[in-house]
C-alpha cells in the first residue's frame, strides 16, 4: 500500500476547512490552513496546526490567488493541496499549476474538471455516454433567431443558462418568445460580468422537479462507486438551504436508475476522487442530468453519515495512489440523515446576507448530531465571503425521528449577534408538505410566508430573551465590558428575538 502524505494544505476557509482539517489529523496528516486578514482568527486559521496568510479581504486579494497558495504550500513543505469546495476547487487551472509545482491535487484530473465544468460540454459527454440530458441545446445561443427556433422546438417554459454558471446564478426562466430577445441579452450580460464569459444556452425549464444528486468515488485502479442519493429541493433562489438523504420520493428502481447513470457519468470522463451527478427528476419519475460538480459538495455529510464512511479520508486516499477501501456491495444506506444549512442571511429581507459579530453561540449536542462549523463566539463575519456559516446534520433510525431530532436541534441552536435562517429551517420542518416527503424545488418559493416568521412568538423564547439581555447589561459573564465595548442595544436582541420567537414545535 502506499505511503499517504504527512502535511497537506486546505486551500480554502470557513467550515469546509475545518472539517478536511478533522480528517487529516485523524489520518496522522499535519493540517495546514491559509488565511485572509479579516480571517486571522477565524476558527480554521487556529484549528489548523500552521496557518499561512495569503492576503487582504476580497477573495480575489487572497483565497482566489493560485501564485500565494502555491507559495504557503512550498513554505509549508506540504505534499498535497485539498482545494475545499467554492473558491478554487472547479478551476481546472489551480488544479494543473499545483502538479506543475509539484503537489499532488486531491480532486479529479484537470482534463476531467475541465470535460464537466463547462455546462456544454458536459451535456455533451453525457448525451454520448447514454446519460439522459435536459431536453435543449448542446452548443451556445449565438442569437435570438436561433434561440427563438431552438425553444419554439423544446417549448416554453424554456431555461437561459450561463455555460460557466454557478451557485444557482446566470439563470433565467423564459414564459413567451417576445421575452426572449431581451432575457437573452441579460443573461449574456449577467454571464459575462459574474463569469467571465458570455455563453448562454438554453433548456427546458420543468416547472416541479426535483433536485437529487449521487455521490461517486472513483479511484486510480479502476473503480467507479457510487454513494447512493441526497435529496436538494428545499431551495432559495435554486440554492440548497436543506439536504436529505436518502431521497424520501424515490423507490429503489429509481434509485438504482440514477446511481447507474452517475457511474455512468463519472466513467466518461475516467473520473478520480469525489464528485457528485446532479439530476433533476420530473413528476413522472423521468431523469435528466444536470451538470456534475467535480469536488466535495457542501451536503456531503448526509452521505457519510448514512453510509457510514468518510468521504474526505476516501479523497485523501485516492489522491496518493491507493485504491479505494470498499467495493460497491459493501455500501448500504442505513437510517436517514438531514442536513441544515445555516446562512447569515435574513429570511425576512428575500434572504438578504446579515454581517455581525457572534456574540452567542451554542451548539446542539447529542445522539446522531453533528456540527461542521466555521464559526466562534465573538467572531466577526466578514463581509466578502458566502454567507454559509454551519452546517447542522441530524441522523436517525428512520426520517420521522430525524425530522424530530432535526427540530429538536434547532430548538437548542444559539445564534445571537446576526440574522440567520435558523427560523426559516425551523418553519420548513412544520410543513406538511416537507414532512410527506413530497415536495419539488419550488417548495420555498410557493409556500413560504414571511409572516409567519414573525406571527407566532413562543412566550418561552422571550423570556429567555430576556433574561440574557438583562444579564448583558449587567455585564455578567461577558469579556465585551472590560474591553469596553458598547453593549448590543436593545434593538440588535429585539431583532434576534423576532428570528428566533418561533411558536410551537412540530407535533406539538
Ligand atoms: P448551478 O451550477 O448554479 O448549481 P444547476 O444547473 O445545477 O446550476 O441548477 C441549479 C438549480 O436550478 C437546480 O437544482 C434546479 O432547482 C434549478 N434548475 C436548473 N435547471 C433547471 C431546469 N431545466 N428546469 C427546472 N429547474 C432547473
Ligand atoms: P476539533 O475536532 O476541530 O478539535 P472540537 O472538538 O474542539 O473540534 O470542537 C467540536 C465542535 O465545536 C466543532 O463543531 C467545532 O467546530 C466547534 N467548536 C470548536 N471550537 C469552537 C469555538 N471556539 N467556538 C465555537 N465552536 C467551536
Ligand atoms: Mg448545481
Amino acid at each position: 500500500m502506499k505511503a499517504l502524505f504527512t502535511k497537506v494544505l486546505v486551500a480554502n476557509r470557513g467550515e469546509i476547512s475545518v472539517r478536511v482539517q478533522q480528517t487529516l489529523r485523524e489520518m496522522g496528516i499535519t493540517a495546514c490552513a491559509i488565511y485572509s486578514e479579516p480571517d486571522r482568527s477565524a476558527l480554521h486559521t487556529i484549528k489548523a496546526d500552521e496557518a499561512y496568510p495569503v492576503g487582504s479581504g476580497p477573495s480575489a486579494e487572497s483565497y482566489l490567488r493560485i501564485d500565494r497558495i502555491l507559495d504557503a504550500a512550498k513554505k509549508a513543505r506540504v505534499e498535497a493541496i485539498h482545494p475545499g469546495y467554492g473558491f478554487l476547487s472547479e478551476n481546472a487551472k489551480f488544479a494543473r499549476a499545483v502538479e506543475d509545482a509539484g503537489f499532488v491535487f486531491i480532486g479529479p484530473t484537470p482534463k476531467a474538471m475541465e470535460q464537466m465544468g463547462d455546462k456544454l460540454s458536459a451535456r455533451r459527454i453525457m448525451k454520448k455516454a447514454g446519460v439522459p440530458i435536459v431536453p435543449g441545446l448542446t452548443e451556445p445561443v449565438r442569437d435570438p433567431d436561433e434561440a427563438k427556433a431552438a425553444a419554439r422546438e423544446i417549448g416554453f417554459p424554456v431555461l437561459l443558462k450561463a455555460v460557466a454558471g454557478g451557485g444557482g446564478k446566470g439563470m433565467r426562466i423564459v414564459r413567451s418568445e417576445d421575452e426572449l430577445a431581451t432575457a437573452l441579452q441579460r443573461t449574456r450580460g449577467e454571464a459575462k460580468s459574474s463569469f467571465g464569459d458570455d455563453a448562454v444556452y438554453l433548456e427546458k425549464y420543468l416547472e416541479r422537479p426535483r433536485h437529487i444528486e449521487v455521490q461517486v468515488m472513483c479511484d486510480t485502479h479502476g473503480n467507479y462507486l457510487h454513494c447512493f442519493e441526497r435529496e436538494c429541493s428545499v431551495q432559495r433562489r435554486h440554492q440548497k438551504v436543506i439536504e436529505e438523504s436518502p431521497s424520501p420520493s424515490i423507490d429503489e428502481a429509481l434509485r438504482q436508475k440514477l446511481c447507474a447513470a452517475a457511474v455512468d457519468a463519472a466513467r466518461a470522463v475516467e473520473y478520480r476522487g469525489a464528485g457528485t451527478v446532479e439530476f433533476i427528476v420530473d413528476e413522472d419519475g423521468s431523469f435528466y442530468f444536470l451538470e456534475m460538480n467535480t469536488r466535495l459538495q457542501v451536503e456531503h455529510p448526509i452521505t457519510e453519515e448514512v453510509v457510514g464512511i468518510d468521504l474526505v479520508a476516501a479523497q485523501v486516499r485516492v489522491a496518493a495512489g491507493q485504491k479505494l477501501p470498499w467495493k460497491q456491495e459493501d455500501l448500504h444506506q442505513r437510517g436517514h440523515s438531514i442536513e441544515f444549512r445555516i446562512y447569515a442571511e435574513d429570511p425576512l429581507q428575500n434572504f438578504a446576507p446579515s454581517l455581525g459579530k457572534i456574540r452567542r453561540l451554542r451548539v446542539p449536542m447529542g445522539p446522531g448530531i453533528r456540527n461542521d462549523t466555521g464559526i466562534r463566539e465573538g467572531y466577526q463575519i466578514p463581509l466578502f465571503y458566502d454567507p454559509l456559516l454551519a452546517k447542522l446534520i441530524v441522523t436517525a433510525e428512520t426520517r420521522a425521528a430525524a425530522i424530530e431530532r432535526g427540530a429538536r436541534a434547532l430548538d437548542q441552536y444559539r445564534i445571537l449577534g446576526f440574522l440567520h435562517n435558523i427560523p426559516l429551517h425551523r418553519w420548513i420542518l412544520r410543513q406538511d408538505e416537507f414532512r410527506s416527503g413530497h415536495y419539488s424545488t419550488k417548495f420555498l418559493e410557493e409556500r413560504f410566508d414571511p409572516a409567519e416568521l414573525t406571527s407566532a412568538i413562543d412566550t418561552a423564547e422571550m423570556e429567555s430573551l430576556a433574561a440574557a439581555l438583562a444579564l448583558v447589561e449587567s455585564g455578567v459573564g461577558d469579556a465585551r465590558s472590560a474591553r469596553g465595548d458598547p453593549p448590543p442595544s436593545l434593538s440588535h436582541w429585539g431583532i434576534g428575538g423576532r428570528q428566533r420567537g418561533l411558536g410551537r414545535r412540530p407535533g406539538q
